[in-house]
């Protein structure tokens, strides 16, 4: 076929893209930061300060993340608040699976980061720490850690996401 001169065009320069995808993820990191969807579920005595988080004294929804989800497919934050047992951990992994991505996890209290005061040597029934099984994001030690452990660990995974800490550090002998 012959080759029409005709069609032949340049297509103008564009020194910047129309649409900055840096700075849209910028935004999106974020939005998603500030309105995290938690998982619905608890797996031993960590978990009662992590409803006590969502109750009106230290009120989790001053942060975005009140929305606690009954499905896994609807959450992007997984708190393993409590001890994870190998008969359990199937279903922790399966529930981490099936969310959509991205999707975070904090591990709440010392059981969740290493077995706590059930894991020694030769026990046969404790997973020695849920990152074990699935990949951990922030880390709130603490047997149980209280409510205020838990919203900082929030704010890290926010300082995480966007790489900002949004909320002014508490005063006290521990923090500068
Ligand atoms: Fe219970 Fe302590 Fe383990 Fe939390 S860390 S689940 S409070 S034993």
């Amino acid at each position: 076929a012959q080759e029409n001169k005709n069609l032949k065009f340049h297509l103008p320069e564009i020194e910047t893209p129309i649409i900055n995808l840096q700075l849209t993820k910028k935004y999106l990191d974020i939005c998603r930061s500030m309105s995290l969807w938690p998982m619905t579920f608890g797996l031993a005595c960590c978990a009662i300060e992590m409803m006590a988080v969502g109750m009106a004294r230290f009120d989790i929804a001053r942060f975005g993340a009140e929305v606690f989800r009954p499905s896994p497919r609807q959450s992007d934050l997984m708190i393993v608040a409590g001890t994870v047992s190998k008969k359990i951990a199937p279903m922790v992994v399966r529930l981490y699976e099936q969310m959509p991505a991205p999707k975070w996890v904090i591990a709440m209290g010392n059981c969740a980061i290493s077995g706590g005061p059930f894991y020694f040597k030769g026990q046969y029934g404790i997973v020695e720490g849920v990152d074990k099984l699935i990949p951990v994001d922030v880390y709130v030690p603490g047997c149980p850690p209280r409510p205020e452990g838990l919203l900082e660990g929030l704010f890290k995974l926010q300082e995480k996401i966007t790489g900002k800490r949004w909320w002014p550090k508490p005063k006290g002998e521990f923090h500068e």
